[in-house]
């Protein structure tokens, strides 16, 4: 199956075609100007007239048949920013270009030309399946202790969390770092280096990316060609008292004047290098750094991990500087991590080769190979268009009435000591059950009596009511999800034996339940918002909106709305709810 990959940038479009693994063509047109623009073919420059992107994707069919290329059976586009609803690669149609679109805040200076050359390939092959693959979906397996800035929640709420960029290169490089040593991704923790004019670590526990050292943006992390990587953020107070820089100016001299630009006057790590073999001591401190940064970073993954198996190399200044790798690894013997300076010196990169550089004894493998993101990309988009399509189906919808999910401490404290919860009638979800027991919830304005109360016990009490509820008990519920309770409201729970005061008072966000199963059937992704339509045909027929998917094995499949929200649509006894739309098929 032959990929036509695109990858797009405000000043230049990069693209390939891969026949399976096999690269069949590789152009780029750069340094889009008023005169045209250098066009590569197959390695020779040429000035060639498109003074832009538009003019550049316009003329690929003829650059294609120029070069005999033909049969082209799917289009694969790079996007910097998948935010957090991407997990994987999305075939693209004008639901998905619309969400790629909203994202556009989160990375105002990579999404945009992407998104334009998704438009115009459209345009140009509207018959053709065309798939978008995003830096960010390969790291939205990190954990939150990963993700998470100890910062304000309104700005967390706001979206400000850690995203990591790259990824398709810290997958591809992952892979074949695997596939180099004959054992299964699943079984090492390897630490990928990404050391291009971008540069990125990357920690990948058994296939997963863990933490990546890029963060919010792609500013964090290692020093780079123009950007700084990590900066203590008080520096933006610092420079607005003492040079007068506001915001902006600060920004942009961090992703442009900085790094080995910065530091040693050239942002080519080749410059950097030969100024510094002839004795110049900015650019030998910028490599010192450098290296002391990217080598600070591989120490923080391998404890993250708990371990390491494997460093692979990447990029341009990983794949080709042989210094600038052997002082990144020295001093990691304690780590078990030695180098061959022989086998570091000179390793045969040809036809993805992935040669192994460690010394002998070495605990760690190290590992030198060539990124190749659009052939990654090329392999997504197979991988994508193999599986079977999603079939949307009927999804069952649980009505749940106002109840509370009670802690071990609230349980004794309702209805004493050593008291346990008689299980009831069982739920659908395997292993929960509504209790004989009830209780009476108390707000400042009135009483709910007769609760239900939900078993198992949880860690913590989380009482469940409408909006409806939340007004006659005088108490103003936030909505959401189960399990976030932080600064949720109190209210005076009453049981036989006593009463307590207890937070975690919510409006539960609606939701779907499901397993990964049922999921991969259905194109749905855990933590994915997706609409919903239910009682169709009826004269109150309603769609929601915000419907998070949550995936967990061994789950019954149904949606959860409370009292209001199937009041607002009529119903009235067992019933389910349509996808509306067409999901992605899932990994
Ligand atoms: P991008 O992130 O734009 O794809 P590359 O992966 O091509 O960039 O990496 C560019 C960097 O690689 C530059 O700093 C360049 O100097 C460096 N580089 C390329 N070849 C060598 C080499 N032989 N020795 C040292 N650095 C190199």
């Amino acid at each position: 199956m032959k990929v036509l990959v695109f990858n797009a940038g405000s000043s230049s479009l990069k693209l390939g075609v891969f026949d399976d693994e096999r690269q069949v063509f590789k152009a780029g047109f750069d340094r889009f100007g008023p005169d045209g623009c250098d066009l590569t073919v197959a390695g020779v420059v040429r000035r060639a007239p498109q003074t832009d992107l538009r003019a550049a994707i316009a003329a690929v069919p003829a650059l294609l048949s120029e070069q005999g290329v033909a049969g082209i059976a799917a289009v694969g586009h790079r996007l910097a920013h998948g935010g957090t609803g991407f997990t994987g690669p999305a075939r693209l149609d004008d639901a998905v270009v619309a969400r790629i679109d909203a994202l556009t805040p989160l990375a105002p200076l990579h999404n945009p030309a992407m998104l334009q050359a998704v438009r115009l390939a459209r345009d140009l092959w509207p018959d053709l399946p065309q798939v978008a693959v995003f830096d960010t979906s390969f790291h939205l397996t990190n954990p939150a202790r990963a993700t998470t800035y100890a910062v304000p929640a309104a700005w967390r709420q706001a979206g400000l969390r850690r995203f990591g960029f790259h990824g398709t290169s810290h997958k591809y490089v992952a892979e074949r770092a695997a596939e180099a040593l004959g054992r299964p991704v699943s079984e090492l923790r390897i630490i990928s280096m990404h050391l291009g004019n971008g540069a990125s670590a990357c920690a990948v526990q058994y296939g997963r990316s863990i933490d990546s050292s890029m963060g919010m943006t792609p500013l964090e992390g290692l020093v780079m060609g123009t950007r700084s990587g990590d900066v203590d953020p008080g520096a933006f107070g610092f420079l607005q008292r003492e040079l007068g820089l506001d915001i902006p100016q600060i920004e942009a001299a961090l992703y442009a004047d900085s790094g080995l630009m910065a530091l040693a006057g050239s942002a080519d790590m080749r410059d950097v290098q030969d100024r510094a073999a002839a004795g110049d001591a900015a650019a030998q401190g910028a490599i010192t750094l450098y290296a002391y940064r990217a080598r600070k970073y591989l120490g923080a993954y391998a404890a993250a991990m708990g371990g390491l198996d494997a460093v692979v190399f990447t990029g341009g200044i990983g794949e080709n500087s042989a210094t600038m790798r052997r002082r990144i690894c020295d001093g990691l013997g304690f780590l078990g991590l030695t180098l061959d300076e022989d086998l570091n010196r000179a390793p045969d990169l040809s036809d993805q080769a992935a040669p192994q550089i460690q010394g002998p004894g070495s605990r760690v493998a190290v590992i030198v190979t060539e990124t190749a993101e659009q052939r990654m990309i090329a392999r997504e988009v197979r991988r994508l268009l193999a599986r079977p399509p999603a079939v949307p189906r009927p999804i069952p919808v649980a009505v749940s009435g106002r109840h509370v999910h009670l802690s071990a401490p609230a349980v004794e404290a309702l209805f004493g000591p050593g008291y346990r919860l008689t299980p009831g009638t069982p739920l659908r979800q395997p292993g929960n059950w509504v209790a004989q027991e009830r209780l009476v919830l108390e707000g400042p304005k009135g009483r709910l009596e007769r609760v239900a109360i939900l078993g198992p016990l949880r860690a913590r009490t989380q009482i469940e009511v409408s909006r409806t509820d939340s007004f006659a008990l005088g108490v103003d519920a936030p909505l959401r999800d189960s399990g976030k309770l932080d600064g949720t409201p109190c209210v005076r729970l009453i049981g036989p034996a006593g009463h307590l005061d207890s937070d975690g008072l919510i409006v539960a966000a609606r939701h779907i339940h499901t397993n990964p199963e049922d999921a991969r059937a259905m194109g749905l992704q855990d933590g994915a918002l997706v609409q919903l339509r239910l009682a169709d045909g009826s004269a109150r027929s309603l769609i929601l909106d915000r419907v998070l998917v949550r995936v967990a094995p061994g789950t019954v499949t149904e949606l959860h709305i409370d009292t209001d929200e199937a009041n607002a649509a009529g119903i009235v006894g067992a019933t389910e709810g349509a996808l509306v739309g067409t999901a992605q098929p899932v990994d």
